[in-house]
């Protein structure tokens, strides 16, 4: 080591105060904050240093040189400072409820007509009438009252808030009759009995894991009962020699009970559109029809909306659950009241079918799939990929109707190097992520779940493979 030149080199180094004193430094340092500049200066000279120190300049003048790109590696610094984390990607995966992509897509037009709303002030707790503070769990009362006649509504944070407020309202220190075939976790992270645990209420539960009958639960019905509770079994469903009592077949017996029957429906399906057909996904007309008194579901799965909990009920058990102060602290903003009411606005006039992206991805037609699949097959010049149209299936997700799956054509690629992980790994790398589905050696990719005007950057990350190291 040259511990003369290694001097010399670190000589050359400027401070960072005096760099800032520099004529073309003065344009960044009035757009961005002093500190900002000042630390992403400290980075790019610690840089240099390391390379001093890890004998990598042989001489000054390489160092020199290297030094005049100075403005570029800030502006590198910045822009790497600024990347966002939440980055768009384009969802290949088929699962049009996929918990870890954000679930439900909101539709562009809720967002341009809150727009003026939220940038502004509105009544969001304010009686324009009166000109007194007004409750912001009226908000959307209106809308649940034409769709639902003698229903209201509280929202919260999420479905777990939901069952969470509702547990505390009506069985805090008191027994909740709840089926062992329906205790149930959702998406790895919600537990019924852990939530019911936190709630202050005591589980008690009735029937065998794959039998409950209605005896069980009038059997279990005593003086320490708080409420009835269902809750659809979402991604978890057991399959054979099953028993399990609906929630509507409950109805009379809470109701002769004078207890309040919950249902934890999640996916919040407003209606089974005739061209879909799921199996065992009961709408919340059917539920609200047959008398269900409480029901929870998210506001970002078959609702197609924003994550929210949606707590639709008759005004009785409502009035209670609002008067809980556990509700102060699962409150949604406005941004969720304005966009619930654009989507409850949607499904009154009907207009949901076309307008929510969930409803458009469900309704996709398997020929419609292959048409789009075989048009951008064709415009992969990438001679390293063979591809080819295969059938399969998408998913609908989001623990919500289980096991439902929708015909589709898939799109299915094989590398000549790249081992099926590696190939999956480099499109996650593309300038916009593209997500996939591996199965069988296959990276497959699901049009279902790509908009149309998205195609292209799936052509552009396949032509332009990121081949790195
Ligand atoms: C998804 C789901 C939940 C959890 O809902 P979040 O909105 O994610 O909190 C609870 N119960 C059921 C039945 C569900 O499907």
């Amino acid at each position: 080591m040259n511990n003369d030149l290694t001097n010399k080199l670190f000589r050359e180094i400027p401070s960072v105060d005096k760099l800032l004193k520099n004529e073309w430094i003065q344009k960044y340092l009035r757009v961005y904050d002093r500190d900002f500049i000042k630390s992403s200066l400290s980075i790019i000279l610690d840089e240099f240093r390391k390379k001093v120190n890890d004998g990598f300049y042989r001489e000054v003048t390489e160092l020199t040189q290297d030094f005049a790109d100075l403005e570029e590696k800030l502006i590198t610094e910045i822009d790497k400072k600024l990347n966002s984390y939440l980055k768009k990607v384009i969802n290949g995966t088929g699962v049009i409820l996929h918990t870890n992509l954000g679930r439900s897509p909101i539709p562009h037009e809720f967002l341009e007509k809150i727009d003026d709303l939220a940038t502004g002030y509105l009544n969001l707790e304010f009686d324009l009438e009166s000109g007194k503070r007004s409750k912001r769990d009226i908000i959307l009362d209106r809308y649940i009252e034409l769709l639902f006649p003698g229903y209201q509504s509280v929202i919260v944070n999420n479905n777990a808030a939901a069952v969470l407020l509702i547990l505390n309202t009506f069985a805090l220190g008191k027994e909740v009759v709840i089926s062992r075939g329906e205790l149930v976790e959702i998406g790895g992270s919600f537990r019924i009995p852990e939530v019911m645990q936190k709630s202050g209420a005591i589980l008690k539960e009735v029937g065998t894991t794959n039998k409950t009958g209605i005896n069980d639960y009038k059997n279990a019905i005593s003086g320490k009962t708080g409420m009835l509770m269902t809750v659809h079994p979402s991604n978890y469903k057991i399959s054979g020699f099953t028993l399990s009592i609906p929630p509507w077949d409950l109805v009379g017996l809470a109701e002769s009970a004078n207890l309040p029957l919950v249902h934890d429906m999640g996916s919040g399906n407003m209606f089974t559109p005739d061209e879909i057909a799921f199996s065992d996904e009961p709408d919340l007309h059917k539920l609200t029809r047959s008398g269900v008194p409480v029901i929870t579901f998210s506001g970002d799965k078959l609702f197609g909306a924003c994550q929210a909990g949606v707590i639709i009920g008759k005004p009785e058990y409502i009035k209670q659950i609002r008067q809980n102060q556990l509700l102060r602290a699962l409150r949604v903003d406005k941004l969720t009241y304005l966009i619930l009411e654009e989507a409850f606005k949607s499904y009154l006039t009907g207009k949901y079918r076309n307008i929510l992206p969930i409803y458009r991805m469900l309704r996709l037609s398997k020929n419609e799939i292959e048409k789009r699949a075989t048009s951008v097959m064709k415009r992969i010049t990438n001679q390293d990929l063979t591809i080819e149209c295969i059938q399969g299936y998408s998913l609908v997700g989001g623990g919500s109707a289980p096991e439902e799956t929708l015909e589709t054509v898939l799109i299915s690629l094989i590398h000549k190097e790249l081992k099926p992980l590696e190939l999956q790994t480099r499109l996650r790398a593309s300038e916009v992520p593209v997500i996939t589905r591996l199965e069988n050696d296959q990276v497959l990719i699901d049009l279902r779940t790509v908009e149309e005007s998205d195609e292209e950057i799936i052509i552009d990350s396949l032509n332009f493979l990121q081949m790195g190291n």
